[in-house]
């Protein structure tokens, strides 16, 4: 079955990390890459958010998720 999976990785927001997520769901991606962001580099984090709403911050997020297809 043909799956379109969103996938975003923690070096498009400028950091040296390798980590990525995949998933087929928007707001689970969004969410899992706050979560790794908080725990991971919390001050990056923060400083890339000062003064952001979490609506503001979703929408930044959401911007650097690329769509891929996969055949899995
Ligand atoms: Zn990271």
């Amino acid at each position: 079955m043909e799956k379109n999976l969103k996938t975003i990785k923690c070096s498009d927001f400028g950091l040296n990390c390798d980590f990525a997520i995949k998933d087929e769901n928007m707001e689970e991606v969004v969410k899992r890459i706050k979560e790794h962001g908080m725990s991971v580099h919390p001050e990056s984090v923060k400083q890339m958010m000062a003064g952001k709403s979490e609506e503001e911050i979703d929408k930044i997020i959401k911007s650097k998720i690329k769509e891929e297809k996969c055949e899995c």
